[in-house]
Protein backbone atom coordinates (compact mmCIF):
# COMPACT_ATOMS: atom_id res chain seq x y z
CA UNK A 1 0.00 0.00 0.00
CA UNK A 2 1.18 3.48 -1.00
CA UNK A 3 2.23 5.31 1.95
CA UNK A 4 0.02 7.47 4.81
CA UNK A 5 -1.02 11.27 3.21
CA UNK A 6 0.79 13.61 5.65
CA UNK A 7 -0.44 16.44 7.33
CA UNK A 8 0.58 19.71 8.90
CA UNK A 9 -1.67 21.55 11.05
CA UNK A 10 -4.08 18.81 13.27
CA UNK A 11 -8.10 19.21 12.92
CA UNK A 12 -10.20 19.50 15.91
CA UNK A 13 -11.70 16.68 16.52
CA UNK A 14 -15.19 16.75 18.11
CA UNK A 15 -16.85 13.20 19.20
CA UNK A 16 -20.06 12.79 20.47
CA UNK A 17 -23.06 10.74 21.17
CA UNK A 18 -24.67 7.40 21.36
CA UNK A 19 -25.08 5.77 17.42
CA UNK A 20 -22.73 8.54 15.63
CA UNK A 21 -19.89 7.86 18.49
CA UNK A 22 -19.84 4.25 17.18
CA UNK A 23 -20.07 5.15 13.64
CA UNK A 24 -17.18 7.94 14.56
CA UNK A 25 -14.94 5.33 15.33
CA UNK A 26 -15.86 2.71 12.60
CA UNK A 27 -15.10 5.86 10.17
CA UNK A 28 -11.79 6.67 11.20
CA UNK A 29 -10.38 3.09 12.05
CA UNK A 30 -11.93 1.81 8.44
CA UNK A 31 -11.24 5.00 6.06
CA UNK A 32 -9.41 7.50 7.63
CA UNK A 33 -6.46 5.99 10.03
CA UNK A 34 -5.41 3.39 7.32
CA UNK A 35 -4.80 5.85 4.24
CA UNK A 36 -3.89 9.25 6.36
CA UNK A 37 -1.02 9.76 8.92
CA UNK A 38 -4.32 11.59 10.89
CA UNK A 39 -3.25 14.22 13.20
CA UNK A 40 -6.18 15.44 15.25
CA UNK A 41 -6.78 17.77 18.21
CA UNK A 42 -9.05 15.37 19.74
CA UNK A 43 -12.08 16.94 22.40
CA UNK A 44 -14.98 14.79 23.90
CA UNK A 45 -17.84 16.47 23.39
CA UNK A 46 -19.97 12.86 24.49
CA UNK A 47 -22.58 13.63 27.12
CA UNK A 48 -20.54 12.34 29.91
CA UNK A 49 -17.21 13.98 29.66
CA UNK A 50 -19.08 17.19 28.98
CA UNK A 51 -20.99 16.72 32.48
CA UNK A 52 -18.00 15.94 34.18
CA UNK A 53 -16.11 19.14 32.94
CA UNK A 54 -19.02 21.30 33.61
CA UNK A 55 -18.91 22.17 29.73
CA UNK A 56 -15.77 23.70 29.37
CA UNK A 57 -14.55 20.70 27.40
CA UNK A 58 -17.32 22.26 24.62
CA UNK A 59 -15.77 25.68 25.14
CA UNK A 60 -12.20 24.57 25.14
CA UNK A 61 -13.30 22.78 21.26
CA UNK A 62 -14.53 25.84 19.90
CA UNK A 63 -11.69 27.78 21.44
CA UNK A 64 -9.67 25.37 19.76
CA UNK A 65 -11.22 25.72 16.07
CA UNK A 66 -10.58 29.51 16.35
CA UNK A 67 -6.78 28.18 16.56
CA UNK A 68 -6.59 25.72 14.32
CA UNK A 69 -9.29 27.25 11.48
CA UNK A 70 -11.08 23.48 10.87
CA UNK A 71 -13.34 21.68 12.58
CA UNK A 72 -14.90 17.78 12.43
CA UNK A 73 -17.78 17.41 14.62
CA UNK A 74 -19.68 14.00 15.78
CA UNK A 75 -23.39 14.88 16.19
CA UNK A 76 -24.12 15.29 20.26
CA UNK A 77 -27.16 15.31 22.55
CA UNK A 78 -28.64 17.88 23.28
CA UNK A 79 -29.76 17.26 26.75
CA UNK A 80 -33.93 17.68 27.97
CA UNK A 81 -35.25 16.32 30.93
CA UNK A 82 -35.05 12.92 30.23
CA UNK A 83 -31.80 13.00 29.47
CA UNK A 84 -30.57 14.56 32.98
CA UNK A 85 -32.21 11.71 34.67
CA UNK A 86 -30.76 9.10 31.91
CA UNK A 87 -27.09 10.44 32.58
CA UNK A 88 -27.51 11.88 35.48
CA UNK A 89 -26.40 15.46 35.11
CA UNK A 90 -25.31 18.23 37.36
CA UNK A 91 -27.49 20.67 35.17
CA UNK A 92 -29.31 20.43 32.08
CA UNK A 93 -25.96 21.80 29.84
CA UNK A 94 -26.58 23.58 26.89
CA UNK A 95 -26.75 22.62 23.19
CA UNK A 96 -22.99 22.24 22.32
CA UNK A 97 -23.72 23.52 18.55
CA UNK A 98 -25.63 26.75 20.47
CA UNK A 99 -22.53 27.36 22.14
CA UNK A 100 -20.45 26.68 19.45
CA UNK A 101 -22.17 28.82 16.75
CA UNK A 102 -22.09 31.61 19.64
CA UNK A 103 -18.06 31.22 20.40
CA UNK A 104 -17.73 31.17 16.32
CA UNK A 105 -20.71 33.69 15.68
CA UNK A 106 -21.32 31.55 12.76
CA UNK A 107 -23.52 30.75 10.22
CA UNK A 108 -24.62 27.30 9.69
CA UNK A 109 -24.64 26.07 5.44
CA UNK A 110 -26.94 22.80 5.11
CA UNK A 111 -25.86 20.75 1.40
CA UNK A 112 -27.79 17.62 0.52
CA UNK A 113 -25.44 15.07 -0.85
CA UNK A 114 -26.61 14.11 -4.45
CA UNK A 115 -26.33 10.28 -5.30
CA UNK A 116 -27.61 8.31 -8.08
CA UNK A 117 -30.78 6.20 -7.21
CA UNK A 118 -31.91 8.81 -4.39
CA UNK A 119 -33.94 11.14 -6.72
CA UNK A 120 -35.58 14.72 -5.21
CA UNK A 121 -39.23 15.08 -5.45
CA UNK A 122 -38.50 17.96 -7.33
CA UNK A 123 -37.61 16.70 -10.85
CA UNK A 124 -35.62 19.69 -11.93
CA UNK A 125 -33.43 19.97 -9.04
CA UNK A 126 -30.27 18.43 -10.51
CA UNK A 127 -27.94 20.04 -8.28
CA UNK A 128 -27.60 20.53 -4.49
CA UNK A 129 -29.39 23.49 -3.15
CA UNK A 130 -27.50 25.33 0.33
CA UNK A 131 -29.45 26.81 2.38
CA UNK A 132 -27.58 29.40 4.62
CA UNK A 133 -30.03 30.76 7.54
CA UNK A 134 -29.35 33.67 10.15
CA UNK A 135 -29.19 32.23 13.50
CA UNK A 136 -29.42 35.28 15.14
CA UNK A 137 -32.62 37.22 16.42
CA UNK A 138 -36.15 38.43 14.82
CA UNK A 139 -38.87 36.28 16.21
CA UNK A 140 -36.25 33.68 17.94
CA UNK A 141 -35.28 37.00 20.50
CA UNK A 142 -38.82 38.34 20.27
CA UNK A 143 -41.69 39.99 23.04
CA UNK A 144 -45.11 39.80 22.70
CA UNK A 145 -47.90 41.47 24.78
CA UNK A 146 -51.42 40.28 24.98
CA UNK A 147 -53.30 43.12 24.56
CA UNK A 148 -56.04 42.54 26.45
CA UNK A 149 -58.24 45.76 25.54
CA UNK A 150 -58.66 49.49 24.43
CA UNK A 151 -55.64 51.12 24.86
CA UNK A 152 -52.60 52.62 22.37
CA UNK A 153 -49.50 50.50 21.50
CA UNK A 154 -45.92 52.12 20.80
CA UNK A 155 -43.09 51.42 19.60
CA UNK A 156 -40.11 53.36 21.84
CA UNK A 157 -36.71 53.78 21.56
CA UNK A 158 -34.55 55.28 24.43
CA UNK A 159 -31.19 56.35 23.84
CA UNK A 160 -28.21 56.87 26.18
CA UNK A 161 -28.45 60.19 26.41
CA UNK A 162 -31.95 59.54 27.22
CA UNK A 163 -33.49 60.64 24.06
CA UNK A 164 -36.73 58.89 22.81
CA UNK A 165 -38.20 57.80 19.68
CA UNK A 166 -41.76 57.11 18.91
CA UNK A 167 -43.54 55.15 16.49
CA UNK A 168 -47.67 54.48 17.09
CA UNK A 169 -48.11 50.35 16.43
CA UNK A 170 -51.50 50.51 16.48
CA UNK A 171 -54.88 52.39 18.07
CA UNK A 172 -56.53 49.37 19.81
CA UNK A 173 -60.04 49.54 19.99
CA UNK A 174 -60.55 46.23 21.47
CA UNK A 175 -58.48 42.73 22.39
CA UNK A 176 -55.54 41.93 20.46
CA UNK A 177 -51.34 40.85 20.40
CA UNK A 178 -48.21 42.82 19.73
CA UNK A 179 -44.72 41.15 18.84
CA UNK A 180 -41.37 43.14 19.23
CA UNK A 181 -37.91 41.93 17.74
CA UNK A 182 -34.96 43.28 16.93
CA UNK A 183 -31.88 42.75 15.07
CA UNK A 184 -28.08 44.33 14.71
CA UNK A 185 -25.73 45.42 11.82
CA UNK A 186 -22.90 43.48 13.53
CA UNK A 187 -25.24 40.16 13.39
CA UNK A 188 -26.06 40.78 9.72
CA UNK A 189 -22.39 41.36 8.79
CA UNK A 190 -21.38 38.85 9.99
CA UNK A 191 -23.91 36.88 8.18
CA UNK A 192 -23.31 38.56 5.19
CA UNK A 193 -19.45 37.78 4.85
CA UNK A 194 -19.90 34.38 6.34
CA UNK A 195 -22.03 33.84 3.07
CA UNK A 196 -19.97 35.39 0.29
CA UNK A 197 -16.90 33.81 1.85
CA UNK A 198 -18.72 30.62 1.19
CA UNK A 199 -20.26 31.52 -2.06
CA UNK A 200 -16.69 32.42 -3.04
CA UNK A 201 -15.55 28.73 -1.55
CA UNK A 202 -18.00 26.89 -3.26
CA UNK A 203 -17.89 28.20 -5.96
CA UNK A 204 -21.52 28.97 -6.09
CA UNK A 205 -23.94 31.51 -6.91
CA UNK A 206 -25.52 33.34 -3.86
CA UNK A 207 -29.49 34.51 -3.62
CA UNK A 208 -30.27 36.29 -0.66
CA UNK A 209 -34.07 36.85 0.09
CA UNK A 210 -36.13 39.24 2.58
CA UNK A 211 -39.61 41.33 2.48
CA UNK A 212 -38.20 44.33 2.36
CA UNK A 213 -41.19 45.52 0.05
CA UNK A 214 -43.21 45.07 3.36
CA UNK A 215 -40.44 45.82 5.84
CA UNK A 216 -39.30 48.80 4.53
CA UNK A 217 -36.82 49.59 7.18
CA UNK A 218 -36.35 45.95 9.19
CA UNK A 219 -35.49 44.06 6.32
CA UNK A 220 -34.61 46.69 4.03
CA UNK A 221 -31.78 46.97 6.29
CA UNK A 222 -30.53 43.60 5.93
CA UNK A 223 -30.58 44.17 1.84
CA UNK A 224 -28.48 47.40 2.26
CA UNK A 225 -26.16 45.79 4.63
CA UNK A 226 -25.66 42.53 1.91
CA UNK A 227 -25.19 45.08 -0.61
CA UNK A 228 -22.38 47.62 1.07
CA UNK A 229 -20.59 44.65 1.89
CA UNK A 230 -20.54 42.87 -1.23
CA UNK A 231 -19.86 46.35 -2.85
CA UNK A 232 -16.64 47.23 -1.09
CA UNK A 233 -15.60 43.60 -0.35
CA UNK A 234 -16.88 41.00 -2.65
CA UNK A 235 -17.77 42.30 -6.12
CA UNK A 236 -14.10 41.99 -7.69
CA UNK A 237 -13.42 38.25 -6.22
CA UNK A 238 -17.26 37.28 -6.96
CA UNK A 239 -16.16 38.43 -10.94
CA UNK A 240 -12.69 36.82 -11.04
CA UNK A 241 -14.75 33.42 -9.72
CA UNK A 242 -17.51 33.70 -12.08
CA UNK A 243 -20.28 33.66 -9.63
CA UNK A 244 -23.18 35.91 -8.95
CA UNK A 245 -24.97 37.51 -6.07
CA UNK A 246 -28.73 38.14 -6.57
CA UNK A 247 -31.12 39.75 -4.37
CA UNK A 248 -34.71 39.28 -4.70
CA UNK A 249 -38.04 38.89 -2.86
CA UNK A 250 -38.90 36.13 -0.69
CA UNK A 251 -41.59 34.74 -2.62
CA UNK A 252 -40.12 35.38 -5.99
CA UNK A 253 -36.85 33.40 -4.55
CA UNK A 254 -39.54 30.29 -3.43
CA UNK A 255 -41.19 30.47 -7.12
CA UNK A 256 -37.88 30.50 -9.03
CA UNK A 257 -35.85 27.72 -6.54
CA UNK A 258 -38.99 25.33 -7.47
CA UNK A 259 -38.12 25.85 -11.05
CA UNK A 260 -34.39 26.04 -10.45
CA UNK A 261 -31.45 23.14 -11.42
CA UNK A 262 -30.00 23.83 -7.90
CA UNK A 263 -25.82 24.46 -7.78
CA UNK A 264 -26.50 27.64 -5.77
CA UNK A 265 -26.61 28.99 -2.20
CA UNK A 266 -29.94 30.29 -0.82
CA UNK A 267 -29.68 32.45 2.29
CA UNK A 268 -32.34 33.30 4.53
CA UNK A 269 -33.50 35.19 7.63
CA UNK A 270 -33.71 33.45 10.42
CA UNK A 271 -37.99 32.53 10.32
CA UNK A 272 -37.40 31.70 6.42
CA UNK A 273 -34.11 29.95 7.00
CA UNK A 274 -35.88 27.46 9.40
CA UNK A 275 -38.85 27.06 7.18
CA UNK A 276 -37.29 26.82 3.98
CA UNK A 277 -34.15 24.08 5.44
CA UNK A 278 -36.58 21.59 6.00
CA UNK A 279 -38.35 21.74 2.99
CA UNK A 280 -35.59 21.71 1.05
CA UNK A 281 -33.91 18.57 2.89
CA UNK A 282 -37.23 16.63 2.81
CA UNK A 283 -37.35 17.30 -0.81
CA UNK A 284 -34.04 15.71 -1.14
CA UNK A 285 -34.97 12.67 0.30
CA UNK A 286 -32.86 11.68 3.69
CA UNK A 287 -31.76 14.00 6.70
CA UNK A 288 -28.95 11.21 6.60
CA UNK A 289 -27.78 12.63 3.41
CA UNK A 290 -27.57 16.17 4.68
CA UNK A 291 -23.90 17.67 5.63
CA UNK A 292 -23.75 20.90 7.74
CA UNK A 293 -20.99 23.64 8.25
CA UNK A 294 -20.62 26.38 10.48
CA UNK A 295 -18.38 29.14 8.67
CA UNK A 296 -17.52 31.95 10.70
CA UNK A 297 -17.11 35.68 9.50
CA UNK A 298 -13.29 35.12 10.12
CA UNK A 299 -13.28 32.38 8.23
CA UNK A 300 -13.02 29.70 10.27
CA UNK A 301 -15.45 26.01 10.06
CA UNK A 302 -16.68 23.51 11.70
CA UNK A 303 -17.71 20.55 9.15
CA UNK A 304 -20.93 18.07 10.98
CA UNK A 305 -24.10 15.80 9.91
CA UNK A 306 -27.23 17.55 9.95
CA UNK A 307 -28.50 14.87 11.62
CA UNK A 308 -28.84 13.30 15.21
CA UNK A 309 -27.08 11.41 17.54
CA UNK A 310 -29.68 8.73 16.00
CA UNK A 311 -30.78 7.04 19.52
CA UNK A 312 -33.20 4.25 18.60
CA UNK A 313 -30.72 2.76 16.89
CA UNK A 314 -28.28 3.08 19.58
CA UNK A 315 -30.72 1.45 21.66
CA UNK A 316 -30.70 -1.63 19.25
CA UNK A 317 -27.27 -1.49 19.23
CA UNK A 318 -26.79 -1.83 23.36
CA UNK A 319 -29.31 -4.82 22.96
CA UNK A 320 -26.96 -6.41 20.37
CA UNK A 321 -29.56 -6.24 17.75
CA UNK A 322 -28.04 -4.68 14.10
CA UNK A 323 -28.36 -1.99 12.91
CA UNK A 324 -27.92 -0.28 9.65
CA UNK A 325 -27.26 3.58 10.14
CA UNK A 326 -26.17 5.56 7.68
CA UNK A 327 -22.96 7.08 7.82
CA UNK A 328 -22.86 9.00 4.94
CA UNK A 329 -22.75 12.72 6.18
CA UNK A 330 -20.63 12.06 8.82
CA UNK A 331 -17.66 10.53 6.43
CA UNK A 332 -18.82 13.65 4.15
CA UNK A 333 -17.77 16.09 7.91
CA UNK A 334 -14.92 14.20 7.96
CA UNK A 335 -14.13 14.46 4.59
CA UNK A 336 -15.06 18.54 4.22
CA UNK A 337 -13.23 19.14 7.14
CA UNK A 338 -9.84 17.60 5.42
CA UNK A 339 -10.19 19.06 2.00
CA UNK A 340 -10.78 22.20 4.00
CA UNK A 341 -7.16 21.46 5.46
CA UNK A 342 -5.78 20.79 2.69
CA UNK A 343 -6.73 23.63 0.85
CA UNK A 344 -5.53 25.84 4.03
CA UNK A 345 -2.11 23.60 4.42
CA UNK A 346 -1.58 23.24 0.44
CA UNK A 347 -1.67 19.70 0.78
CA UNK A 348 -3.10 18.97 -2.59
CA UNK A 349 -3.02 14.83 -1.27
CA UNK A 350 -5.48 15.45 1.17
CA UNK A 351 -7.69 17.37 -1.17
CA UNK A 352 -7.68 14.09 -3.48
CA UNK A 353 -8.06 11.15 -1.16
CA UNK A 354 -11.07 13.93 0.29
CA UNK A 355 -12.66 13.59 -3.09
CA UNK A 356 -12.11 10.02 -3.72
CA UNK A 357 -13.60 8.53 -0.29
CA UNK A 358 -16.35 10.93 -1.17
CA UNK A 359 -16.94 9.12 -4.82
CA UNK A 360 -16.11 5.63 -3.22
CA UNK A 361 -19.27 6.29 -1.15
CA UNK A 362 -21.46 7.47 -3.72
CA UNK A 363 -19.44 4.16 -5.93
CA UNK A 364 -21.06 2.09 -3.10
CA UNK A 365 -24.44 3.09 -3.12
CA UNK A 366 -24.97 3.56 -6.57
CA UNK A 367 -23.64 0.00 -6.82
CA UNK A 368 -26.92 -1.08 -4.90
CA UNK A 369 -25.09 -1.16 -1.77
CA UNK A 370 -26.42 1.01 1.09
CA UNK A 371 -28.16 1.03 4.38
CA UNK A 372 -31.93 0.54 5.32
CA UNK A 373 -32.80 3.96 5.29
CA UNK A 374 -31.98 4.68 1.34
CA UNK A 375 -33.05 0.96 0.18
CA UNK A 376 -37.03 2.27 1.03
CA UNK A 377 -36.37 5.38 -0.68
CA UNK A 378 -34.03 4.50 -3.51
CA UNK A 379 -35.42 4.13 -7.66
CA UNK A 380 -32.63 1.10 -8.21
CA UNK A 381 -33.75 -2.36 -8.33
CA UNK A 382 -31.70 -4.91 -6.78
CA UNK A 383 -30.04 -3.78 -3.63
CA UNK A 384 -28.12 -5.21 -0.95
CA UNK A 385 -29.09 -4.11 2.14
CA UNK A 386 -25.87 -3.73 4.82
CA UNK A 387 -25.92 -3.41 8.54
CA UNK A 388 -23.99 -0.11 9.94
CA UNK A 389 -20.19 -1.55 9.62
CA UNK A 390 -20.90 -3.75 6.42
CA UNK A 391 -21.65 -0.32 4.66
CA UNK A 392 -17.96 1.32 6.07
CA UNK A 393 -16.61 -1.89 4.81
CA UNK A 394 -17.36 -1.55 1.67
CA UNK A 395 -17.04 1.96 0.83
CA UNK A 396 -13.13 0.93 2.07
CA UNK A 397 -13.05 -1.45 -0.64
CA UNK A 398 -14.63 0.93 -3.21
CA UNK A 399 -11.61 3.13 -2.12
CA UNK A 400 -9.52 0.57 -1.54
CA UNK A 401 -9.61 0.12 -5.96
CA UNK A 402 -9.78 3.22 -6.66
CA UNK A 403 -6.03 4.37 -4.90
P1 LIG B 1 -31.89 11.89 14.83
O1 LIG B 1 -30.71 11.39 15.53
O2 LIG B 1 -31.63 12.81 13.70
O3 LIG B 1 -32.75 10.66 14.33
C1 LIG B 1 -34.13 10.69 14.05
C2 LIG B 1 -34.53 9.54 13.14
O4 LIG B 1 -34.11 9.84 11.81
C3 LIG B 1 -33.85 8.24 13.49
O5 LIG B 1 -34.54 7.54 14.50
C4 LIG B 1 -33.85 7.54 12.15
O6 LIG B 1 -35.12 7.04 11.79
C5 LIG B 1 -33.56 8.69 11.20
N1 LIG B 1 -32.12 8.92 11.01
C6 LIG B 1 -31.41 10.03 11.35
N2 LIG B 1 -30.13 9.89 11.00
C7 LIG B 1 -30.01 8.67 10.44
C8 LIG B 1 -28.92 7.94 9.90
N3 LIG B 1 -27.69 8.47 9.86
N4 LIG B 1 -29.16 6.71 9.41
C9 LIG B 1 -30.38 6.17 9.43
N5 LIG B 1 -31.46 6.81 9.94
C10 LIG B 1 -31.28 8.05 10.43
O7 LIG B 1 -32.83 12.65 15.83
P2 LIG B 1 -33.35 12.19 17.30
O8 LIG B 1 -33.30 10.72 17.46
O9 LIG B 1 -34.61 12.93 17.45
O10 LIG B 1 -32.31 12.83 18.27
C11 LIG B 1 -31.33 12.07 18.96
C12 LIG B 1 -30.39 13.01 19.67
O11 LIG B 1 -29.68 13.76 18.73
C13 LIG B 1 -31.08 13.99 20.60
O12 LIG B 1 -30.55 13.87 21.90
C14 LIG B 1 -30.76 15.35 20.01
O13 LIG B 1 -30.48 16.29 21.01
C15 LIG B 1 -29.54 15.09 19.19
N6 LIG B 1 -29.36 15.96 17.99
C16 LIG B 1 -28.10 16.41 17.76
C17 LIG B 1 -27.81 17.15 16.63
C18 LIG B 1 -26.40 17.60 16.41
O14 LIG B 1 -25.52 17.31 17.18
N7 LIG B 1 -26.15 18.30 15.34
C19 LIG B 1 -28.82 17.44 15.72
C20 LIG B 1 -30.11 16.95 15.98
C21 LIG B 1 -30.37 16.20 17.12
P3 LIG B 1 -35.65 5.55 12.16
O15 LIG B 1 -35.64 5.46 13.64
O16 LIG B 1 -37.02 5.55 11.56
O17 LIG B 1 -34.71 4.57 11.53
MG1 LIG C 1 -36.89 23.84 12.38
Amino acid sequence: MAEKILMKTPLVEMDGDEMTRILWKMIKEELLLPFIDLKTEYYDLGLEYRNETDDQVTKDSAIATMKYGVAVKCATITPNAARVKEYNLKEMWKSPNGTIRAMLDGTVFRAPIIVKGIEPCVKNWEKPITLARHAYGDVYKNVEIVVPGVGKAELVFTAEDGTETRELIHNFTGAGIIQGMHNTDASISSFAHSCFKYALDTKQDLWFSTKDTISKKYDHRFKDIFQEIFDKEYKEKFEQAGITYFYTLIDDAVARVMKAKGGFIWACKNYDGDVMSDMVSSAFGSLAMMTSVLVSPSGVYEYEAAHGTVQRHYYKHLKGEETSTNSVATIFAWTGALRKRGEMDEIPQLCVFADKLEAATLGTIESGKMTKDLALITSLKDVTVLNSEEFIKEIRKTLEAML
